[in-house]
């Protein structure tokens, strides 16, 4: 048999691409594989959970847009099938001169990115969250969190009641283009269809090179360490209080983030992961590793950002270094108040030049897309990603 389409990768950005798919066309057959036993193993089921408003980004760029559009969508998403989501607002804190002067640069980033933010002064930051400490700050109102494990669950549930057929526990290791199908070959198993979606997040570079595309970025990851606040502190804070981000390095800052079930997680950094899906601190894999290092891009990614990378590799392994960070503007946080949680691994995109691709970046041949890089913020983004993905399957099919 041979499937209309097939979905690679049970990530939030493949799981609303199998529904999207099969949304517009009722009937078609649509094959969602993944290599894990469920969905949302790696990225989407370990992330902070969430629904950015679309701040920090180029406008005009396919990232701003999708955000903005994600919002709405992700809104809708949860009405309609009774999922947990909160407009809890954020605020973009100023610890020093430097930051306030970034803050303002990026109080008209967000107007020009369709938000109406507020700015603070200090005064105003006290009486809004008691206890952040900061010279200003930007209130942004539509920022939210939701469940994404939840949301991914409930889109691949609508997916099979509509007819779509998944596959878990299916290593996708070969990928063969040819004039009238394409084949994607397992352990046990060949599938054919008329065109493939591949979401493969961590492995999107592997998965592109597979089918013999050629690339010219590679796939590199980082961790991004959480600290979980003890219990008694839940309730500490109302909105996700971010520091100002360094343009350079956006993703650089940990923050605190309200967590759907009411308790507060401090993070994530962004340190070299040495696996590209091992959550555990001391995850080593040889090969992704080698593949790295012979990478000229990682190279120079890394001797570009050297004093960043030790900064956040020291803070990784002292805590009280982590700390020292949010309390920058959390001043009463302890040591003690700080209680493990989960990391999650991000899948960076970078050139052979060294530098990061922050936006989101397809990959086409006549019966492929390949989703190369969906960085944050791809978990809010991922429904007006899918609807992209599908209007581009309609001009190839
Ligand atoms: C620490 C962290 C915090 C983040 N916070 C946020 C946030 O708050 N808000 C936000 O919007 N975004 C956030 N993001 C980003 C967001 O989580 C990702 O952009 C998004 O989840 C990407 O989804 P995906 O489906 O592309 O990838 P993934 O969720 O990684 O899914 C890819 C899937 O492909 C499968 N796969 C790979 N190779 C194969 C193969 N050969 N055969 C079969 N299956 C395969 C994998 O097993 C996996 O299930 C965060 C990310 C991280 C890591």
């Amino acid at each position: 048999m041979q499937y209309n389409y097939i979905v690679l990768g049970a990530g939030i950005v493949g799981a609303a691409t199998s529904l999207e798919l099969i949304r517009r066309r009722p009937g078609a057959q649509i094959l969602l594989l993944e290599k894990e036993r469920s969905a949302a193993c790696h990225q989407s089921g370990h992330n902070s959970g969430v629904v950015h408003a679309g701040v920090y980004y180029e406008p005009e760029s396919l990232k701003a847009r999708f955000c903005r559009q994600g919002v709405e969508a992700t809104h809708a998403f949860c009405s309609e099938h009774q999922l947990p989501y909160k407009t809890t607002g954020k605020l973009i804190v100023a610890t020093n001169e430097a930051e306030l002067v970034r803050m303002q640069a990026l109080f008209v980033r967000c107007g020009k990115n369709g938000l109406e933010p507020r700015m603070l002064d200090a005064g105003e930051l006290r009486e809004t969250e008691p206890e952040i400490e900061g010279l200003g700050a930007i209130l942004v109102r539509e920022s939210g969190i939701t469940d994404y494990p939840a949301i991914c669950a409930t889109m691949i549930d609508e997916f099979r009641q509509r007819g779509g057929e998944t596959r878990f526990d299916s290593e996708v290791n070969a990928i063969d283009e040819q004039p009238g199908k394409i084949l994607l070959h397992t352990a046990d198993h060949v599938f054919a269809a008329d065109h493939l979606v591949a979401c493969g997040g961590l492995m999107a570079d592997r998965l592109a090179r597979m089918q013999g595309l050629v690339i010219s970025f590679q796939t590199v990851p980082f961790r991004g360490e959480y600290f979980r606040l003890r219990p008694e502190l839940n309730g500490l804070v109302r909105h996700l209080v971010y520091p100002v981000p360094d343009p350079a390095l956006p993703f650089l800052g940990v923050h605190l983030t309200l967590l759907i079930d009411g308790s507060i997680t401090v993070g994530p950094n962004a340190v070299q992961a040495w696996k590209r899906e091992g959550y555990g601190n001391w995850n080593f894999s040889l090969r992704d590793s080698a593949r790295m290092m012979a990478f000229p891009g990682w190279w120079k990614l890394t001797s570009k950002n050297l004093a960043q990378g030790l900064k956040e590799t020291w803070n990784s392994a002292w805590k009280r270094g982590y700390l020292k960070q949010v309390r920058k503007y959390c001043p009463r946080l302890e040591l003690n108040d700080l209680l493990p949680h989960p990391a999650g691994i991000r899948a960076q995109a970078v050139g052979r030049d060294g530098t990061m691709i922050h936006d989101f970046l397809l990959e086409r041949t006549k019966r492929s897309l390949h989703v190369c890089n969906a960085p944050s913020p791809a978990a809010t983004s991922a429904i007006p990603i899918a609807r992209h993905l599908c209007d581009l399957l309609q001009e190839i099919s």
